[in-house]
């Protein structure tokens, strides 16, 4: 019988301060990746949490936000969805400005805790290579950087932290997320 799957996309910086601040304040395309993903997973066992709090305020992927309302929410999610199905693979979703020097010109990273799990590997091959003009970096992320990743990986749940660069069409980010959550479906 196949593994029953329930996911959870996560999006901790959605929310943009009023005022402008000089930095990167939030993630101004992480939503719009969040709701293709939406998309393509099947809606009776996909659920996605955004966080309400700019992360001028806190930092909802950050060690020192997990007693925050979000962050429980999410851990009591995915705990009672763990009681109904074999697995829970978490989505957190995130984006970066086009103009970021690091990371200039890419159109999509996925970053894993080190090592990086096998399978986040296969889908980063599957996404090159099925994506029209695919252009995707696979990369170790930090553990301070990635608590929600990290949280949940301690749980023993699978999970992958999506970065959709902001130049990226509405198009190419549906094409990507279709990709992504077809292999999370099949091919985990
Ligand atoms: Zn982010």
């Amino acid at each position: 019988m196949s593994t029953r799957r329930a996911f959870v996309i996560t999006v901790p910086h959605s929310t943009c301060p009023i005022k402008k601040s000089p930095t990167h304040p939030c993630d101004t395309a992480a939503i719009l990746g969040a709701n293709a993903l939406l998309a393509f997973l099947p809606a009776s066992r996909t659920y996605v949490r955004v966080g309400e709090t700019p992360r001028d305020d806190i930092d909802l992927n950050r060690v020192q936000s997990r007693a925050t309302p979000f962050r429980k929410s999410i851990r009591n999610l995915v705990r009672r969805l763990k009681l109904a199905y074999d697995e829970v693979v978490i989505l957190d979703s995130h984006s970066y400005p086009k103009k970021l020097e690091r990371w200039q010109g890419r159109q999509l990273y996925l970053m894993d805790l080190d090592p990086i799990q096998a399978w986040v590997k296969r889908m980063a091959m599957q996404l090159a290579t099925d994506h029209k003009d695919g252009d995707v970096v696979l990369c170790p992320a930090e553990d301070t950087i990635a608590d929600i990743l990290l949280e949940f990986r301690e749980a023993g749940h699978k999970g992958v932290v999506i970065e959709w660069c902001e130049k990226l069409t509405t198009d190419q980010i549906m094409q990507y997320a279709q990709i992504i959550a077809e292999f999370v479906q099949r091919r985990l």
